[in-house]
């Protein structure tokens, strides 16, 4: 039963009219967009729309069937080479979610008997991908490097283990402290699995992602994560070791049963994760853009969480705090998404925001207005 909040202000599944760059529009009015994921802001860029335009010429609309029955193409391959070079790694798999990535990434590389390990805020797709597997699941206190290890110490030493975490935690902002997690991995003989859906072409050189940003690429044995953000595509992948992704091939549900990334998102982000090379102006102006916005939001006394990346909650400490937020930024052109308990911690019921590269002046100066506003009614 919606609530009667919920009924009022009807905020989820808006359907916009119209989008171009950082705006939609919805019933005839203007919205600056303050809650996708496009951090490099990427979705309009002509190279990406031509990429897509081309795959989609070339290859037609869809594979219509899984891999392993109606096969690969190309485009599959060659986009799996760029991103496993891309990130160091000996080779990836992609398909047509990050949702379905980020659960095989777990699903297919565990089994009944053995530990997963989880920091206790991993985005959804960790936690099916964990029921999905059968084995035993031990939560840890997020982002606690010593909570792992008091867990890890009252488990039998000879179970296999995989540590599961996020590189950037999409909520809440905050980096894993990796290196930590890491060291505890190889003293253990864990598996260590990152979920850098947020991470990857955020952090590290290049956006080469969390892990290298922390210098532990070579500790992290297998990375997922997402093409529907800062590559402004949609679909997914897990990169690791030839033969791990061998083993996912033949063994996760979520590619051998699922119809394969499609030409058109594929083709995007190619052409995105080539851009974002070519072009690091973009991944400058996001940062740019990130402490020009986390320095508004702190000199106006909000809690931030201690965000440190472009994905930064407003925290409102309750859910009828957090509707009159987003509504009075509703209200006055700001579009953002709020994230109420159980989705997030009893007490933080916030309103998250994200920052992209393609967040203008004229944006900024609309984000301010509504922001202030917004304060000054609560
Ligand atoms: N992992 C994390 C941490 C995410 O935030 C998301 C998407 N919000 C996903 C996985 C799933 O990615 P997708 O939306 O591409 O399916």
């Amino acid at each position: 039963m919606p609530t009667k909040l919920r009924r009022r202000y009807d905020p989820w599944y808006l359907t916009f009219d119209k989008q171009q760059g950082s705006r939609v529009w919805h019933q005839g009015k203007e919205y600056v967009m303050l809650s996708s994921n496009d951090y490099l802001g990427l979705s309009f860029h002509p190279k990406v729309i031509e990429g897509g335009q081309r795959a989609l010429a070339q290859w037609g609309s869809s594979t219509t069937g899984a891999r392993l029955a109606n096969g690969s193409r190309r485009y599959h391959t060659e986009l799996e080479e760029a991103l496993a070079a891309f990130l160091g790694r000996e080779a990836c798999h992609v398909t047509a979610a990050g949702y379905l990535s980020c659960a095989s990434s777990i699903a297919a590389f565990t089994q009944r008997g053995d530990v997963i390990l989880v920091d206790k805020n991993v985005h959804s797709s960790i936690w099916d991908g964990i029921r999905l597997s059968g084995a035993t699941v031990e939560r840890f206190s997020h982002n606690s490097p010593e909570d792992l290890r008091k867990v890890l110490g009252q488990l039998d030493p000879a179970a296999p283990k995989l540590i599961s975490l996020e590189g950037v935690y999409s909520m809440e902002g905050h980096i894993a402290p990796l290196k930590e997690f890491a060291a505890i991995a190889t003293e253990h003989g864990c598996t260590l699995v990152v979920d850098d859906a947020h991470g990857f072409g955020v952090l590290g050189p290049g956006g080469r992602g969390t892990a290298s940003h922390l210098g532990v690429d070579t500790s992290v044995d297998v990375i997922a994560g997402s093409l529907s953000k800062s590559l402004s595509s949609t679909g997914g992948f897990v990169a690791a070791s030839r033969d791990m992704i061998e083993y996912l091939r033949t063994h996760s549900k979520q590619t051998i049963f699922s119809a394969a990334l499609s030409p058109a998102q594929a083709g995007c982000a190619r052409a995105a994760l080539e851009v974002l090379q070519a072009e690091p102006e973009h991944l400058e102006k996001l940062w740019a853009n990130t402490r020009r916005y986390r320095e508004l939001l702190l000199s106006l006394g909000l809690d931030i969480w201690e965000s440190e990346t472009p994905a930064i909650p407003i925290v409102l400490g309750n859910k009828e705090r957090a509707y009159f937020f987003w509504k009075h930024l509703l209200d006055q052109g700001v579009f953002s998404v709020m994230s109420i308990a159980p989705a997030v911690p009893v007490g933080k019921d916030l309103v998250r925001t994200a920052m992209s590269a393609r967040h203008t002046d004229a944006d900024f100066a609309i984000i301010e207005k509504a922001l202030r506003y917004a304060v000054k009614k609560m």
